[in-house]
């Protein structure tokens, strides 16, 4: 790596200055103070260590704020003591830093760094080193300019110069820091002033990093691979599920966003496999939740060692995962999914002095243009496979009539006018992927007495309060003492607004209540939420 280039750089740049100066006959002793700092701060990062020493010298004698006119024939001296260190170092003096081996490449393409400096000798040596580690480099000469370029280039590392020509480094800070904080991007300020008051109010502006300059390469490098493996880590636990160590939710929608755009430009296509562990909520009850947990960590370990390369497994939420395999008809995931299952039905789990086995069902789609329909269709087929007994993975196959999800919402009120009008309401209720149904019940024990419960299908309850046979309370008591009934969401209709009331129903296990009278259609709009919630409670 030569410095070589950048010292000629610079001493050229150096040359104009002098020449303006001439021309103008003097300046104040501000500028030649802002000059020697600068002049500083670059010469010693690339490698004119005697030039940056001298200026430092200088820079003593001086003060920033005065506005005193110095003739420029008085500074013939310093012009000429300036040129010979640059002459020093042509003369061949040894360069200062050597970039070891064992930098090179030690950054990778994701380690994308924003300089905002308008020290173009400084920036320009720092950006060919930096290149030479691997990492991707781009400049700006001012705040602006440096201040679009972080949002449309998303670096992840920033070093902010504290003097830019248009606002200073901490102005930038203001309208970078709140986002370069979301996305855990690094933000460093240089500057030739390590004073602590700066130091202090970097720190405050939002910088996690102040760098002195000149810069010192032997530190700098060793600071930048350290931040780089934190920001390896954070994103993969941004990412990441603690517990069963597959991808996360957030990360799936990310993940099938982008397979999506990929098999629409490349003509390529994939699959989706959804899957549910089976009577979940039993293993919970008979062998307790650190067993259950026990289970959902060995089935991401298993799933994750059997899938093939490049294919990714998600938490969808609770006991589900998602598992897009890439480049492959549904038909032909089955393989993979089978593998699984044959590894996981194996597993002997233990609780106390108890051992039990957990299964699961899977639902397979074969992407065919539209993420939601994908989603949909293979969550109807795991629909499906639970119907069809569970324990299974079954194909979406357009052409036969998949067995549509059911919504039930019963409205259980001795109103008959209150009946009526929700009934009405609630027909409206459409979705693309259920089929809603509507029943009404003039009292409890004619409601608890039918048989309108299947274990596989989704039930929203609207239970009124206040009733001659048996009070709401007590239908609800009766209902959620049976506690295979998960897929059961009873909202309370309560005309009482005393806080007893509406906290009895909550503990015996209501999830929502309504109080009375009410617009029918808020009502619908909360159907509609519970609706959302049960088929997508996975967040
Ligand atoms: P099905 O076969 O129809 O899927 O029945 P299920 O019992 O698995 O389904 P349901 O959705 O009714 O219950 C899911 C259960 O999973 C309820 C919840 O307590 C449990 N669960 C969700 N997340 C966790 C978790 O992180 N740890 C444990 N131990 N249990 C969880
Ligand atoms: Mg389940
Ligand atoms: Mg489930």
């Amino acid at each position: 790596m030569s410095q070589k280039k950048f010292q000629i750089m610079l001493a050229q740049r150096t040359e104009n200055i002098f020449e303006e100066w001439k021309l103008r006959g003097s300046l104040t002793e501000r500028e030649l103070y802002y000059f020697l700092h600068k002049l500083k701060g670059t010469s010693g990062t690339i490698g004119l260590q005697q030039l940056s020493l001298y200026c430092a010298s200088q820079l003593e004698i001086l003060t920033s704020s005065n506005d005193q006119k110095i003739p420029v024939s008085s500074l013939e001296n310093l012009k000429n003591r300036i040129r010979s260190y640059f002459y020093e170092s042509a003369d061949g003096k040894k360069e200062k830093f050597q970039l070891p081996d064992r930098y090179v490449n030690r950054l990778d393409q994701e380690t994308f760094i924003l300089i905002i400096d308008d020290d173009l000798e400084f920036v320009s040596y720092l950006k060919e080193l930096l290149e030479k580690l691997g990492a991707q480099v781009i400049i700006s000469l001012n705040g602006k300019r440096g201040i679009e370029q972080f949002y449309s280039m998303r670096p992840s590392i920033v070093i902010v110069d504290h003097k830019l020509p248009d606002m200073s480094g901490f102005e930038v800070l203001d309208q970078i820091a709140e986002t370069a904080r979301q996305k855990n991007t690094t933000l460093a300020i240089s500057s030739e002033q390590p004073t602590k008051e700066l130091r202090i109010e970097s720190y405050r502006r939002g910088a996690m990093d102040f760098i002195t300059k000149p810069f010192d390469m032997d530190v700098f490098f060793p600071y930048l691979f350290n931040r780089q493996q934190w920001q390896k880590a954070i994103s993969s636990s941004i990412i990441t599920d603690s517990l069963t160590g597959v991808g996360n939710r957030r990360y799936f929608d990310e993940v099938i966003n982008n397979w999506v755009k990929d098999s629409e430009q490349f003509k390529s296509t994939f699959s989706l496999v959804m899957i549910d562990l089976d009577h979940f909520k039993q293993v919970n009850d008979l062998y307790g939740h650190p067993a259950g947990d026990e289970a959902l960590r060995k089935f991401g370990e298993i799933i994750k060692k059997e899938k093939r390369e490049g294919d990714c497994v998600f938490r969808y939420g609770g006991e589900e995962f998602a598992f897009l395999l890439n480049d492959i008809q549904a038909e032909d995931t089955v393989h993979v999914v089978e593998r699984v299952r044959k590894k996981f039905n194996s597993v002997e789990f233990t609780s106390g002095k108890k051992t039990f086995t957990v299964t699961f069902s899977a639902g397979s789609a074969t992407f065919s243009g539209d993420m939601t329909e994908l989603i949909s269709a293979a969550d109807q087929a795991l629909y499906e496979a639970k119907r069809n007994g569970r324990n299974q993975t079954v194909i979406y196959d357009q052409c036969r009539v998949v067995v549509r999800r059911k919504l039930m919402v019963i409205i259980v009120d001795d109103d008959s006018f209150i009946r009526q009008i929700l009934q009405q309401t609630l027909l409206e209720l459409k979705s693309r992927d259920v089929d809603i149904t509507v029943k009404t019940y003039s009292d409890g024990p004619t409601f608890l007495g039918d048989d309108w419960y299947t274990p596989d299908d989704y039930f929203i309850v609207l239970l009124d309060g206040v009733m001659p046979k048996i009070d709401g309370l007590e239908v609800l008591s009766r209902l959620k003492s049976d506690h295979s009934k998960t897929n059961v969401t009873v909202s309370m209709m309560t005309a009482r607004k005393s806080a007893n009331d509406i906290k009895a129903a909550l503990w015996l296990g209501a999830d929502d209540y309504i109080i009375k009278p009410f617009q029918p259609s808020e009502v619908l709009g909360r159907i509609d939420k519970l609706a959302n919630r049960l088929f997508d409670k996975r967040e």
